[in-house]
């Protein structure tokens, strides 16, 4: 693969949720994977990529107070369970919503943020997170 396409590659995963639908039983995945986990041998060749709609609600959620030294300053953040309206389940940060907005079954909706910034060379990564409707 070439530099640019590999960036592309990443660039794509990184700024839309991408997932994969098996089209043998219609479920969908995510992170992507090869097989589908419930038709093994059946779902080879027929694994499509999708592109979720980023929306869902959250089945459970926990308050971080004791983060790792790169989100320290974030702390306390709420770090969800979150089921997309597609039907995988992921965890990610909810951000920019009052704690006492969200309880089991909050719709929420997904944002991209900056997740880290590393100092010395100034680049910063991005990823999804996800906010109150
Ligand atoms: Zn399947």
């Amino acid at each position: 693969m070439t530099e640019l396409s590999r960036i592309w590659r990443e660039t794509e995963y990184r700024y839309n949720l991408i997932g994969y639908k098996c089209k043998n039983c219609g479920n969908s995945y995510f992170p992507p994977r090869d097989v589908c986990p419930k038709c093994h041998r059946e779902s080879i060749g027929k694994m499509e990529k999708v592109k979720f709609s980023g929306n869902g609600e959250v089945i459970s959620y926990t308050v971080v107070h004791d983060a790792p030294p790169s989100f320290k300053r974030q702390v306390p953040y709420v770090l969800a369970l979150i089921k997309l309206s597609e039907g995988p389940v992921i965890t990610a940060q909810i951000v920019d919503s009052p704690e006492e907005n969200i309880d089991i079954g909050t719709k929420v909706h997904m944002v991209f943020r900056k997740i880290r910034q590393d100092g010395d060379s100034g680049i910063i990564e991005y990823g999804y997170k996800f906010a109150v409707n």
